[in-house]
């Protein structure tokens, strides 16, 4: 193991012992290709047909800056081995809108090879060429599958950003650069990516692996079930993976809390002040009282709601029976957290998404940050409003609604009626948001005929994809598969962490050296063993060390030892 560590990774010795035991093995299992290796300036003539390098350079091993990251901002470098690093467009075009597009990517091959493949996945809507370092699952993974010998690629996903409020979402006007963001850019780039290392080693990848959180979450599921045969393994964190009806959850949600602002702040232009929905005071009083409600269900009054599923709490117990006061909340406030965590319902009052679960997390900053945000203006900052609500006005709906005023879209929004628009088609968007974004199909026949295997991880408080909604599609593949299920598919749930990462939780661990495991070795993971980041500031408790359990466990108390261990602690 020659990969330099993030300081609190040489702290986490569960974590390292981890890595050495899985992630610095190589895998020997391509057979050769005719012909010498390729060197990294020889590989723009190598190219498969329709793809062009725009780059291709020897990277020392040191530190690179990374793009799209605010320099000087934690986690904006990342530590790379000495690599081959090529960029290149797939299928360039011009588009319906006349713009000039192109499957971007980027790929890095190690001097140090170990034999695998790793495809990082991306987030949001994407748009931003981000470099191919291999980024782990979870919180404070400062390490990389880079520096442990993986070849990584990553894509744009077939667009870049344009400038404005509404640039990311621009892509969404033109139909190819729907399908391309959708699954198209991925399997393009997974397979020019695998010519190209199988070139430039003058050997294919033995083994593949596809991570990503959020969209990314969703790209993994995608390619499990529409490639099935490109990748060995998968690691699908918070997937967003009906991304188009969480959209319309977030909408429903900044409609709700919007009510509940009013009553304390309007701006200038007679708009709630949406960050004044909840006073953090007003959120830490409801996960005080989801504790005092649901933290013994699991037999230990430790922080952590292990037993999320046979949580009743309902906010209702919080509700003013005079004036606000510290104590309570005031009814169009729990109104607002009834219905959000109810879920929206179509005119036949049919669930549009999910339902969601009350736990310990809700007022960690990543909670806030996405439902309400911190401005005070007239203009929310909510990530529901910047990324959600122009994701589903521009990308999802058909036809795309084009806006810069996502508030007030979201506002004037009609969920019942105007969220049929993520399933709708017309002459210039032949398929809909739900066809070519959504990969909810329960049947994985043929992954699971090639051996492969899918790790899900999803936080209990993530505002952004319901962790229910997840083991809804676990249920779903139990219900076709019946116990194989556990060969192929296994969800972590988190309690207490955010979107990806985040709140107060033990959210750092390593998901990669349990699928490696799982795939090369044939052990399923049955415990995961993760660490509160001191770091983090929704924890209060850091160092704590917590076994993930693969649904339905959930960890237990033993009844004796450190309840700061997870040695204390069973999968049951
Ligand atoms: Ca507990």
């Amino acid at each position: 193991m020659t990969a330099r560590m993030h300081p609190s990774w040489r702290q986490a010795a569960f974590a390292a012992a981890a890595l050495l035991a899985a992630g610095c093995g190589s895998v020997d299992r391509g057979t050769p290709v005719a012909g010498a290796p390729v060197a990294c300036a020889g590989l723009a003539s190598v190219v498969p047909a329709g793809t062009r390098l725009v780059l291709s350079e020897t990277v020392p091993a040191g530190e690179i800056q990374l793009t799209g990251v605010q320099p000087g901002a934690p986690g904006s470098k990342a530590p790379v081995p000495a690599h081959c690093h090529v960029q290149g467009k797939i299928a360039e075009r011009t588009g319906i809108d006349g713009k000039p597009y192109a499957i971007g990517f980027d790929l890095r091959m190690p001097a140090d090879w170990n034999g695998r493949f790793f495809f990082q996945g991306g987030g949001g809507t994407d748009g931003t060429l981000r470099d191919a370092v291999g980024q782990l699952t979870g919180g404070g993974n400062t390490g990389n599958a880079l520096m442990q010998g993986y070849a990584v690629v990553f894509t744009d996903t077939g667009h870049l950003d344009e400038p404005g409020p509404d640039g990311p979402y621009r892509f969404g006007l033109d139909p190819q650069a729907r399908l391309d963001n959708g699954y198209n850019s991925m399997a393009q780039t997974g397979r020019v990516a695998k010519a190209l290392i199988a070139a430039h080693y003058a050997k294919p990848p033995g083994r593949s692996y596809f991570v990503g959180c959020s969209n990314g979450g969703r790209q993994a599921m995608m390619m499990a079930q529409r490639y099935p045969d490109m990748f060995d393994g998968v690691i699908a964190s918070a997937p967003a993976y009906r991304v188009p009806l969480a959209s319309v959850q977030a909408v429903y949600d900044t409609q709700l809390y919007a009510r509940a602002a009013a009553e304390n702040a309007l701006a200038a232009d007679g708009r709630p002040v949406l960050s004044a929905a909840f006073s953090p005071a007003d959120m830490k009083l409801l996960t005080t009282e989801v504790l005092n409600r649901c933290d013994a269900l699991d037999g230990l009054k430790d922080g952590i709601v292990d037993n999320w599923p046979a949580c009743r709490f309902t906010p209702e117990a919080l509700r003013c029976t005079g004036a606000k006061t510290a104590q309570c909340l005031t009814g169009t406030q729990v109104d607002a957290l009834s219905k959000s965590f109810a879920g929206p319902r179509d005119a036949n009052g049919r669930a549009i998404y999910s339902d969601w679960t009350f736990d310990a997390g809700l007022h960690s900053t990543e909670w806030t940050r996405w439902k309400f945000g911190d401005a005070r203006g007239a203009v929310p900052n909510a990530r529901n409003i910047t990324l959600m609500t122009g994701a589903l006005a521009m990308v999802f709906s058909t036809p795309p609604t084009v806006t810069a005023d996502f508030y007030g879209h979201a506002l004037g929004y009609d969920v019942a009626r105007d969220s049929a628009k993520v399933s709708a088609v017309d002459a210039t968007f032949p398929l809909s948001a739900m066809q070519w974004e959504v990969p909810d199909s329960p049947d994985v026949d043929a992954f699971a005929r090639h051996g492969g295997k899918m790790l899900f991880f999803h936080g209990v408080s993530d505002p952004v994809f319901s962790v229910k909604d997840t083991v809804r599609y676990l249920d779903r593949l139990r219900e076709r598969y019946g116990e194989r299920t556990d060969g192929m598919a296994r969800l972590f749930t988190v309690p207490g962490m955010a979107h990806c990462s985040g709140g107060p939780a033990t959210d750092q661990y390593d998901g990669l050296s349990a699928l490696v495991n799982w795939v090369e070795k044939g052990q399923p993971p049955e415990r995961i063993v993760a660490r509160a980041r001191p770091e983090n500031r929704d924890v209060t408790t850091p160092g704590r060390t917590r076994p993930l359990c693969p649904w339905p466990k959930q960890s237990r108390y033993r009844g004796s030892g450190s309840i700061e261990d997870a040695a204390s602690f069973g999968c049951n």
